[in-house]
């Protein structure tokens, strides 16, 4: 589809093509952006349509998430912490497109600090999903899942620290990516749990997903994390088939706890796989029903820590009088934070408390490692993993926000891959409804290349990806 709009936009008028866009923004229910870059997005199209520059996506507009640092632009992470922050860099991720040519449209809504699993807890207000207004299009990236199966954008990044792009992409029924940790910079990510996050794109097709990680991924040396990798091709050999791919089913991932019209999509799915020229065997990942608590343990610790920094002072919103240091620092924290986030800097700050260090945070190392020699395991005897994304399709607004627990639990098919660092991506298998259903493809580290090929494979042998919501073109 990116390549086709390309081609499109060379022969026809970027800046009309934009114009559509934002015009359906501004009159839009989803609440997808935050905050759009009209002006500058509208001059830079038109520069293209009187002199078109080369790039591997050069005039395609994107959206991008409100974590990831845009010069110019506001970049708040959802948080009234953050409101009003313009930052005076690019990230690493949005230099590399703007070098290919996009047009950077405006930033996209989250779950505050991504923490989250629905988009509810974003100080804009919650992200409806396009195939449900009354449902959630999943978090935290809900907002750049909603634009690009809203037709707002034809493309987005996102971030996923537990499942945050598989997640919407999986509720909003469109294509996203979460690669190995290191394989894409993330300098200039605002930072939530910096051992467990990555970048990832969200598209209508496998192709795009391609397409933008080969823009996106490859060595930064401003992240010390980043891999020693050039460049990424994906593209050329995207539609070589699959035969003889080895699909592991891990058994822990279906069954109870799995609503039984996702747990048959995905079971049709692989059956699809099979006819064309993938086998498939069980296999067992036994720590699994340890991860979300490790996840949480982590991703809270880490959290406490990196949200530190906003003391009103150095970063972040600046309010009330000038009392002592600490009135001023709790003051502005109690009002720039929501509840959510409150919740894990508490918990997170506990679990790394001297006396309860190795009762948690380190304990939770401990089964990290456990959980990604299962994974390592299981790649011994087969070249990727399918499972359901989500257990469940989406859920309505306002169901779960206040059981945080349930939240939490919904993200037991995601988690385990950010604690093993592995590349995972989400393509739509299926409808319960109106409402689409994700198949999760697992790959070993920095095999996305096998990953997307078995979706690519996939996508073009299924109509799953061309069903549209309402109106969305
Ligand atoms: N739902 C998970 C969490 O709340 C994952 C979020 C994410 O990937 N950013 O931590």
């Amino acid at each position: 589809m990116l390549q086709q709009l390309k081609e499109n936009l060379l022969s026809g008028s970027a800046e009309e093509y934009l114009s559509k866009l934002f015009e359906k923004i501004e009159k839009s229910d989803l609440n997808a952006f935050t905050s759009i870059a009209k002006k500058n997005a509208l001059n830079h199209a038109r520069e293209f349509d009187k002199k078109p520059w080369k790039g591997l996506i050069a005039g395609v507009p994107i959206g991008i998430k409100e974590c990831i640092s845009t010069q110019g632009i506001q970049t708040t992470c959802s948080s009234r912490i953050l409101r009003g922050y313009i930052p005076p860099f690019d990230a690493h991720v949005v230099e590399r497109l703007k070098q290919e040519g996009a047009i950077i449209m405006g930033k996209t809504n989250m779950d505050e600090f991504a923490m989250g699993t629905s988009t509810e807890t974003s100080c804009f207000g919650p992200t409806r999903n396009p195939w449900d207004l009354n449902c959630v299009p999943g978090g935290s990236s809900g907002g750049s899942a909603a634009a690009v199966a809203g037709g707002e954008a034809p493309c987005t990044l996102g971030s996923d620290t537990g499942g945050s792009v598989r997640c919407p992409a999986s509720f909003c029924g469109i294509v996203g990516l979460k690669p190995t940790y290191g394989l894409v910079s993330r300098f200039g990510l605002v930072a939530y749990a910096n051992s467990l996050e990555q970048i990832g794109p969200l598209t209508n097709t496998v192709e795009d997903t391609a397409l933008l990680m080969e823009v996106i991924a490859g060595h930064d040396r401003r992240d010390s994390t980043s891999a020693l990798i050039e460049k990424v091709r994906y593209l050329p050999e995207l539609k070589m088939g699959i035969t003889g791919l080895r699909i592991g089913i891990p058994k822990e991932y279906f069954g109870s706890g799995v609503d039984h019209k996702v747990e048959r999509a995905v079971w049709d799915a692989i059956a699809i796989l099979e006819d064309l020229g993938a086998s498939w065997q069980e296999v067992s990942l036994p720590h699994t029903s340890y991860a979300l608590a490790a996840y949480y343990v982590i991703a809270m610790s880490e959290a406490s820590s990196n949200l530190a920094r906003y003391d009103g002072l150095r970063y972040g919103l600046r309010i009330g009088h000038d009392e002592d240091w600490h009135t001023t620092f709790s003051e502005i924290r109690s009002k720039g934070f929501g509840p959510e986030v409150k919740r894990r800097i508490l918990l997170g700050t506990y679990a790394l408390s001297a006396g309860y260090y190795g009762r948690y945070y380190l304990k939770a190392l401990k089964v990290r490692t456990l959980i990604k020699n299962d994974f390592l395991n299981v790649f011994k005897l087969v070249d990727i993993i399918a499972s359901p994304t989500m257990p469940m399709p989406a859920f309505k607004i306002g169901e779960r926000i206040n059981d945080p627990l349930s939240l939490y639990m919904a993200d037991i098919f995601t988690v385990p891959i950010n604690l093993a660092g592995l590349p995972a991506i989400s393509i739509p298998c299926g409808f319960d409804g109106n409402l689409p259903i994700g198949l999760q493809l697992i790959g070993n580290h920095f095999a996305e290349d096998l990953i997307l090929k078995a979706a690519q494979a996939f996508e073009e042998s299924t109509s799953y990806h061309l069903r549209r919501p309402e109106g969305a073109v």
